[in-house]
């Protein structure tokens, strides 16, 4: 079966019995996450969400990138989140390739040139955390009070390490 035709199955079946529709925008819970687009995550269900509790904000690697800062300004200024939590994961594929490599596949495959384009692999998870939380921390277009943690989501085990 097509994908679309898999997910519109999906969402009958979700629409059937849903019963949030009447959440307000601003989390409940007050927070952001920002996490990995890796498909073994599921931060609602290790991080105990429900729907209207947090923002989740993903990207490859769970980077807090410039696109990852605007949606927390957004989420804390207009939406009244004051924390957020980053959390990467063991076996991330950002691990696995350099800029080079990827840019040589574009190539390869595209025949484009994207020597300009970084694509934020990083060789040490720990560290990455680190520097999204202190990137966080730092940034002036949140206040002070905005806090942030960064925490090691275990594959193999569904466990989190807190490491910042
Ligand atoms: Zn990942």
């Amino acid at each position: 079966m097509p994908v679309k035709d898999e997910i519109r199955a999906a969402n009958e079946q979700y629409a059937s019995s849903f019963e949030k529709g009447h959440l307000p925008m601003p989390p409940g819970r007050r927070f952001a996450v920002v996490t990995c687009m890796d498909a073994r995550l599921d931060p609602a269900r290790f991080l105990g969400l429900e729907e209207g509790d947090a923002h989740v904000i993903r990207n490859a690697g769970g980077l807090v990138t410039d696109d990852a800062l605007r949606s927390l300004v957004i989420s804390h200024w207009l939406l009244g989140t004051q924390e957020a939590v980053v959390v990467a994961h063991e076996d991330c594929g950002m691990l696995t390739f350099s800029n080079d490599d990827l840019r040589a596949k574009l190539a390869e495959e595209t025949g484009e040139d994207a020597s300009d384009v970084d694509f934020h692999p990083f060789p040490n998870l720990d560290e990455s955390v680190r520097s999204s939380v202190q990137r966080i921390r730092d940034y002036p277009l949140l206040p002070d009070s905005y806090d942030a943690h960064g925490f090691v989501y275990d594959v193999r085990s569904g466990a989190l390490r807190e490491i910042a």
